[in-house]
């Protein structure tokens, strides 16, 4: 079939790794749907509580997954803004709702297998009650208009999200609720992928991943993999901030850059300080790794990277190695989100640029899937594309193990008549249990 290519021919991963990923699943291949609950009922640009608290059917979620064969659902449950949405005796839950447990319970009477999506590094929330976690700027620069020095902070505006007042809330009461809210407004929504929200501007920040944010993060963990009947728990944001070369250069992590490497290796331009951050990035999931294996050893764990060349993107910026991230965690995700970047619906235009991205993102795993040491699943976008679109990346990027869509809220009508068709003619599933 057009657009299906044998990715066998470009990576070997390791039998035992792919049957222990069927088993772990209950079926020959994964077909995930994704849902991030703070996002609201539509598109992925607002961040919206009072949906996710109050009219979030988690009965009509499962139930409409099971009618288009899904097996499994990638819930985001911890966001970039940093809200924990389970019951959490450690973190931040603003929704007042286990909307987890919700899903963990309904979830036992179908067929669908929950898999966790845990943002790590990026955490708006964390980054106000704890300024001093936050990494920190080793250079000057700007940033949406906005000047930093060396020295401050790497809080800035959030790029993706926008926030409507609930109605009838003032925004410094609203403030007291959201602490990272700004009253800065975007009005207009433009065709650019970064320029699709409206609303209040709410500020994010990447948090030092040599701080105490990490010990955070580990607690949170063993709290969900302890209470949940999670079949796989996926790190979200294992990485630096990619708008930035200059991050972290706190003192923590000077000194145990010098430390570890030396007082005369260069900091921020030296292949050891790139070595330094994916060495940072490989010990926090080695961290991860033990602590859900410890808890429960049949979850899966996994991580999300971004498709890029290898040394100037994933290495220096990311701080992502691919090699050494699956050579701990289970399962390694590519998000292959081209036509997020344009679709033909906005005009010609921007469907060249969603074509020229897909081109590019095929030939980027022609490349470096091999980097790869165990099973891939990609994740790519339903939302803001087209059925013809979807479909196209669905097929392109099934690297063998299934495939996983982003996201529930958001796909279109048409969209999931496809994804229905998709499961009973192409992807060829098989339920093991
Ligand atoms: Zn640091």
């Amino acid at each position: 079939m057009k657009g299906v290519f044998n990715w066998s021919d470009y990576y070997k991963t390791d039998p035992e790794k792919i049957s222990a990923l069927k088993t772990a699943f209950k079926a020959n291949k994964i077909y995930a749907m994704g849902l991030m609950p703070v996002r609201g009922s539509r598109g992925f640009r607002k961040l919206n509580y009072e949906y996710a608290e109050k009219e979030l059917n988690v009965k009509e979620v499962i139930g409409k997954l099971e009618e288009s064969h899904f097996n499994v659902l990638g819930l985001v449950i911890k966001d970039t803004d940093g809200a924990c949405i389970w019951d959490t005796s450690v973190g931040w839950n603003p929704v007042n709702r286990d909307i987890l447990g919700e899903f963990c319970d309904v979830g036992k009477d179908s067929n669908i297998r929950i898999m966790v999506s845990f943002t790590s590094m990026n955490d708006a929330y964390q980054g106000v009650i704890h300024p001093d976690r936050v990494s920190i700027h080793g250079t000057k620069g700007k940033k949406s208009g906005i000047y930093y020095k060396n020295g401050e902070i790497s809080t800035h505006n959030e790029g993706e999200m926008r926030i409507d007042l609930p109605e009838g809330v003032l925004f410094k009461d609203y403030k007291k609720k959201v602490p990272f809210l700004t009253e800065n407004i975007d009005e207009k929504s433009g065709k650019a992928r970064g320029t699709r929200g409206e609303g209040y501007i709410p500020t994010t920040s990447f948090m030092c991943p040599n701080s105490k944010h990490v010990d955070y993060l580990l607690d949170l963990t063993e709290e969900v993999v302890k209470n949940y009947s999670v079949s796989g728990f996926f790190a979200d944001y294992i990485r630096y901030d990619g708008a930035f070369t200059d991050l972290c250069c706190c003192d923590r992590c000077i000194e145990k850059f010098n430390k570890n490497y030396g007082f005369k290796a260069k900091i921020l331009k030296s292949h050891e300080w790139y070595a330094f951050k994916s060495d940072t990035i490989a010990n926090y999931a080695q961290k991860l790794q033990t602590v859900i294996k410890k808890t429960n050893k049949d979850c899966t764990s996994g991580w999300f990277c971004l498709p890029g060349p290898k040394k100037m993107f994933s290495q220096k910026r990311l701080g992502q190695d691919w090699t050494k991230l699956s050579s701990i965690l289970d399962v390694a995700s590519p998000m292959e989100y081209p036509y997020l970047m344009g679709t033909r619906d906005d005009g010609w235009y921007w469907e060249k640029v969603g074509n020229l991205f897909y081109w590019y993102f095929m030939r980027n795993m022609k490349k470096r899937i091999h980097e790869f040491k165990s099973p891939v699943l990609a994740v790519t976008n339903s939302v803001e594309c087209n059925p013809e679109e979807m479909l196209k990346q669905m097929r392109g990027f099934n690297f063998g193990s299934g495939i996983a869509v982003f996201k529930y809220f958001g796909t279109t009508d048409a969209q999931w008549i496809a994804l229905k068709e998709y499961a009973e003619k192409e992807i060829g599933l098989e339920d093991l249990s």
